[in-house]
């Protein structure tokens, strides 16, 4: 078992090794970048590291198809705005292919942190993009972290599955939800961990509203549609 104090030194981002790519975006990776005021419904993002991958799953908005990840530039562009890619490194169809992978894989596991039925070919996607990334535990003096000894883009993607190892030894992995309409991946900071829409108004009251009017037609019984035109037409 992983008791609180290793959990400390194993999340100490602020530990993490001079050489690490990731080093370079520790500013980012703790929260310091665009869109944080923009969260759908004012909602707070996810705190420290989390929201790293966060914002990977939610470079794809599902709603309006825009896709910040959308050729292998894009990639190389956004990891290395993040401090886990060197900008010279090469991108190809197939690692741009892997990330795609790994960002819906994760978008299921938040769907399943939102009650969701868990998919078994999630976690094989996982197993074998942590595989790829080759995860394991490194010490640095007195800390420890998991750390993917791949480069280039398998290594970038092992570093966000890092993230979400240590997340859920944490527990806070377990906030991290997709919003059951519109699939946004938001940070539930509610005080019993019961949230469910990225926002109220654009999407709970929506499959309210929907909810409403499926039992209104359910309740008129299944020859509604037949009876209204009958009736509305009855003898002149
Ligand atoms: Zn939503």
């Amino acid at each position: 078992m992983v008791n609180d104090h290793q959990r400390k030194r194993i999340t100490g981002d602020a530990h993490r090794s001079n050489d690490s790519p990731v080093t370079a975006g520790t500013s980012t990776l703790l929260g310091d970048q665009e869109g944080h005021s923009m969260e759908p419904g004012g909602r707070e993002p996810a705190p420290g590291p989390l929201r790293l991958v966060q914002s990977f799953i939610n470079t794809r908005d599902l709603q309006t198809g825009r896709d910040a990840l959308s050729g292998p530039d894009a990639l190389r562009e956004w990891l290395a705005g993040q401090g886990l890619l060197r900008s010279d490194e090469h991108v190809g169809a197939a690692q741009l292919r892997r990330a795609w992978q790994l960002r819906e894989a994760l978008r299921a596991a938040m769907l399943t942190n939102n009650g969701e039925p868990e998919d078994p070919r999630t976690v094989d996607t996982l197993n074998e993009l942590a595989a790829r990334a080759r995860l394991g535990v490194r010490f640095h003096g007195d800390h420890g972290d998991i750390e993917p000894s791949s480069s280039g883009v398998d290594g970038a993607m092992g570093w966000i599955l890092s993230v979400a190892i240590v997340s859920m030894i944490e527990g806070s992995w377990y906030r991290l939800k997709a919003c059951r309409r519109c699939r946004w991946v938001f940070y539930d900071h509610s005080k019993n961990r019961s949230g469910t829409w990225c926002s109220m108004i654009t999407c709970g009251n929506r499959i309210k509203a929907d909810a409403y009017r499926r039992r209104r037609r359910e309740a008129r019984g299944p020859h509604a549609a037949l009876r209204g035109p009958v009736l509305a037409t009855g003898s002149p």
